[in-house]
């Protein structure tokens, strides 16, 4: 049993997980109460907000960034929720609720549980996949143990284990008047003179005996050369197939049976035939060829995260550590003697001698010359060479070796996929049993589409014996019950994917929580990832709709969701797919909460609400909650109110956009692409690539736009960017396999701004990444208060000793570890969490402390320091990057994926630029408001009018259209992607074959028309 202690651990450590429904319903307050009220909230920057949430509603929350969404979501309702979770169980948690910060709030009544399914938690588990995800491992593992299919895993003879009872009632299928002889297997094959066996024989009462194939009397038998292998069954019955028999044939499988320790022969005669046949049977668990036992099928028997399933090379994480051959052998257009033997690239030449001497005899027996490239070699020729690289390796780190050389080694070492399961993770007992002719590692590599439509065959299958149980004819029960192998038949038994009934039976209920969850990862946009992707590979928009997917499946009712960005990582196409899939959710009987930019969202919302008007202060009110479509009357009264100075700003940035007031322009002209500034890569075959060609125009802003998984991110980040940096001279991976890459040469400088966190710990923040925080503590250097104490610049950081708090070494906060729950961050007790001591507080510049300066949004600070220019210009480009919100002193740690990137933009963009530079950006929108995009166009513009070239992923449409350039990979996701759909101006995109880009951005250019 699952003690209350155990769900809360579960529950603290994976906030989004999956409520019991039973669990919820203990917390559920005025059940007749339609409405969750909030008053009086004041968390971070919300101005003492009172607002009412109907229940079961789609409700979108939207705002400038910094506006307090966040805030009044996650900060207020869902911090809220999870306490009131803790507090209705025992009193045994209760004790820890002291920890649980109480949301600043007056009070919030009526509310639901509350579910929150973000884009950070549980990514880093390389134990959880897709399947375990969305729960339908644990169906699959139940399924697999119950009507899956055994097979010897060295013969791939079906395993068979029947009571003598279903023996009976399989041999009694034989038709009428059919002949059969029962045998006892008792020597297999074995070499003896086996007088014994004989005499065991006699004893036993029977008198006849078939040896090495032929039938004897007992008292007439052959003598046997003990030197060679023989094969002896006791003849112990013989009979014909008629009613009346039963039990005389059942006690003869009886007899058989414990003769021959479990085994027993069916030898009978084929109707219409003057031939016999016959069929081993088993009443063990065992393969009755190789005599190999095997366990009884559980559930754990298919878990990877079990010792009864996972292989036991990789203990289930279906990846190693090992030596990665594409490392060892980066190039095989190389000739042999350099590209094989850059392991030893700088070793002693007795040593490479040495290993020349092993080497070269593989190369010329694979095909190939010392001095000529490797690539010549057959495949079988290339694999032998790698795996003797591979074992000379091993060989050597083994002996004692310079710690150079072993720090060189490890250089060639990488997560390579574990040859012994074939990343399949699991045991090769648990690989050996099939459903519907598939074994489980098949199952989960198919895509989720693809997994669709295999289970919901099988439950058509299911589903059909219900009403027809004759279509299950007899010779299919043979087979399918998998109770007969038919001996020296051919190797391969089949077992087809037919089921019994009682099967079916089985089968049936499993199938249905199978295809509940499944159907839905589709429908949110993922159907494209395989059931058996590591969620640790997963983009944190995947991840969580993977989550999304869950929730729609597990059916829970009275539930408060709430969703941050859910759109983030989607095309529009499936973007309007997902607002479906909340409707889904919501129809169950359910909140739906989500945070959110996208104008479809909003526009698909029951309420919206729109916070605002500014960031950070500026911000922390609630503008409108309504309608959606009652918001644009509030832009017509702002207009009328401001009267014809419609110059004027109005509150509501939200309004303005919605109601067409204000909108992101087409740019006027575009840049017109140079044919022979073009950098073309040709050939690319990356994960799903499919042989593509693309051009990327130089000195443009060009848009990689697609459906998700369609191949954007193969060809930019993983075969562009890498080619390029290599071409440049850059450290980076191997690129994905392309054929050629030209017009590099027009490019002095590479740089990717990604999503990955500015720093890991939370001292990184916006001050420090800038730089911004070493030329204000310059600042605080030159006032007269530092001067007279004799405090240098070094004195105001919080990473060196004589300026930071002790206590918290400067951090602002304290770990507190909590044993069983997620560890506890606390302000600091000393500092009170402003991480310098009193000494250097002291120090004022215009009245604030450096405390203080780090306490600043950046639209504050901007203001504060707006004298000093080099400052300004590092403020003033995370305010035109839409960062403005922002703290200066903001931990990374509680920066999202985009905040990050936007601080990574700001920071290139205060540089002073040379121009002949190309920008990768992933995805930049994500998180930005209407508002907020535009400016980020005209950032992106910027660099461009500098001379540089940017390339963007993209889904948001807005900046597709503003781009010089498209690139539209497609058509679908995974294998249904891949190509290259169309290149060129957006114009020309529009004019072209239709893309699932093409439609949507038609509107938008017609809209800018008209
Ligand atoms: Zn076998
Ligand atoms: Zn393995
Ligand atoms: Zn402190």
């Amino acid at each position: 049993m699952v003690t209350k202690l155990q769900r809360i651990e579960t529950f603290m450590t994976n906030p989004s997980g999956t409520l019991e429904p039973q669990t919820l319903s203990d917390i559920r307050s005025a059940p007749g109460d339609p409405l969750m009220r909030i008053r009086g909230a004041r968390v971070h920057n919300l101005k003492n907000v009172d607002i009412d949430l109907r229940r079961d509603q789609l409700i979108v929350l939207t705002g400038v960034s910094g506006s307090g969404k966040s805030s009044l979501a996650f900060d207020t309702i869902y911090a809220e929720g999870q306490r009131q979770y803790i507090e209705s169980l025992s009193t045994y948690a209760r004790q820890f609720l002291d920890q649980l910060p109480r949301p600043d709030c007056d009070h919030i009544d009526g509310l639901e549980p509350t579910l929150c399914i973000d884009q950070k938690s549980g990514a880093s588990n390389p134990r959880s996949t897709v399947a375990t995800v969305t729960e339908v491992y644990d169906y699959l593992r139940l399924l697999m143990a119950r009507v899956g299919a055994p097979h010897c895993y060295h013969c791939g003879a079906a395993i068979l284990q029947q009571t003598s009872e279903q023996i009976l009632a399989s041999l009694m299928n034989l038709a009428e008047e059919t002949r059969l002889i029962v045998l006892a297997p008792m020597v297999r094959g074995r070499k003896g003179a086996h007088e014994d066996v004989f005499q065991e024989i006699r004893k036993a009462g029977l008198v006849r005996a078939r040896v090495d194939g032929t039938m004897y009397d007992i008292e007439s038998l052959p003598k046997l050369s003990p030197r060679k292998n023989h094969t002896i069954e006791a003849v112990v019955d013989r009979l014909v197939v008629r009613e009346g028999i039963e039990s005389r044939l059942g006690e003869s499988i009886k007899t058989a049976l414990k003769l021959s320790d479990g085994l027993l022969i069916a030898f009978f005669e084929l109707p219409d035939a003057d031939d016999w046949d016959e069929r081993l049977l088993s009443s063990r668990y065992a393969c009755p060829q190789c005599d190999i036992s095997y366990e009884e099928l559980e559930p754990r028997t298919f878990s990877f995260n079990s010792p009864y399933g996972a292989c036991p090379d990789c203990d289930g994480l279906g990846r190693l550590e090992a030596y990665d051959s594409d490392l060892l052998i980066p190039d095989w257009t190389q000739p042999a003697e350099v590209a094989a033997m850059l392991p030893w690239k700088g070793t002693s030449a007795a040593v490479r001698k040495r290993i020349r001497g092993t080497l070269e005899p593989l190369v010329l027996d694979g095909g190939g010359q010392w001095d000529q490239p490797l690539d010549q070699l057959s495949a079988k020729g290339r694999s032998t060479l790698t795996t003797t690289i591979v074992e000379l390796l091993n060989v050597e780190w083994e002996k004692k070796l310079t710690e150079a050389r072993r720090e060189q080694l490890t250089n060639w070492i990488g997560a390579v996929e574990c040859s012994t399961c074939g990343g399949s993770r699991l045991r090769r007992e648990a690989l050996s049993v099939t459903l519907a002719d598939r074994h489980i590692g098949q199952i989960v590599a198919m895509p989720a589409t693809e997994a669709t439509v295999f289970f919901a065959a099988l439950q058509a299958e299911c589903d059909q014996s219900l009403q027809d149980d004759s279509a299950y004819d007899v010779e299919s029960e043979a087979t399918a019950d998998a109770s007969v192998v038919r001996e020296r038949a051919p190797r391969r038994v089949k077992v087809g994917g037919k089921l019994s009934p009682s099967q079916r039976e089985i089968a049936r209920p499993i199938l249905v929580e199978i295809n509940k969850r499944l159907r839905f990862l589709d429908q949110v946009g993922v159907g494209y990832l395989t059931l058996g992707r590591s969620a640790d590979t997963l983009s944190g928009g995947e991840l969580q709709r993977v989550r999304l997917a869950t929730s729609i499946g597990s059916g829970l009712v009275g539930v408060c969701y709430i969703l941050d960005e859910p759109s983030i990582g989607l095309h529009q196409r499936d973007n309007d797919r997902l607002i479906v899939a909340l409707r889904d959710l919501q129809r169950q009987g359910n909140t739906v909460l989500v945070v959110e930019h996208d104008e479809s969202m909003m526009r698909a919302a029951d309420w919206l609400i729109d916070m605002g008007p500014g960031a950070g202060h500026r911000g922390g009110e609630i503008l409108f909650a309504g309608e959606p479509s009652s918001i644009t009357a509030i832009a017509e009264e702002q207009a009328e109110a401001s009267d014809d100075d419609s110059d004027l700003p109005s509150r509501s940035v939200t309004a303005d956009y919605l109601s067409g007031r204000r909108s992101i322009p087409v740019p006027e002209s575009r840049r017109k692409a140079d044919k022979n500034q073009m950098l073309t890569l040709a050939g690319a075959n990356t994960h799903n690539l499919q042989n593509v060609t693309a051009r990327f125009p130089l000195g443009c802003l060009i848009g990689v736009a697609g459906v998700s998984g369609s191949g954007k991110s193969s060809i930019v980040n993983d075969t562009l960017y890498p080619a390029l940096a290599r071409t440049l001279g850059l450290q980076s991976p191997k690129p994905g396999p392309f054929e050629s890459l030209t017009g590099a040469e027009g490019i002095d400088k590479l740089i990717r701004i990604d999503q990955a966190p500015i720093g890991r710990t939370p001292r990184s923040c916006p001050a420090t990444y800038t730089g911004a925080l070493d030329l204000i503590r310059k600042v605080f250097a030159e006032t007269r208060d530092a001067k007279q104490r004799g405090f240098a610049a070094n004195r105001f950081s919080f990473n060196a000793k004589p300026g930071r708090c002790d206590q918290c070494m400067g951090q602002g906060q304290e770990k507190i570890e909590m044993n069983f729950l997620a560890d506890l961050y606390v302000r600091c007790s000393v500092c009170g969490g402003k991480r310098f001591n009193r000494q250097t507080l002291a120090v004022r510049f215009k009245g604030a402390s450096i405390a203080d300066v780090l306490e600043m949004t950046i639209d504050d600070a901007a203001e504060f320091f707006k004298n000093f220019v080099k400052i300004d210009r590092i403020l003033e480009s995370m305010r035109s990057v839409g960062l403005g919100y922002l703290r200066l002193g903001q931990p990374s740690t509680t920066l999202s994926g985009g905040e990050a990137q936007r601080i990574k933009l700001a920071t290139e963009l205060a540089r002073q630029e040379t121009g002949n530079t190309l920008y990768l950006l992933d995805e930049p929108t994500t998180g930005l408001h209407f508002d907020d995009v535009r400016r980020l166009i005209d950032v992106l513009q910027s660099l461009v009018e500098k001379g540089n070239t940017v390339i963007v992923i993209e889904h948001n449409l807005d900046v597709i259209k503003c781009c010089d350039w498209i690139v539209e990979m497609g058509p679908e996701g995974g294998a249904g992607g891949g190509r290259l759909l169309a290149e060129g101006t957006p114009e020309k995109v529009v004019a072209g074959p239709q893309t699932p880009t093409s439609g949507y951005l038609q509107e938008l250019l017609d809209a800018a028309v008209s």
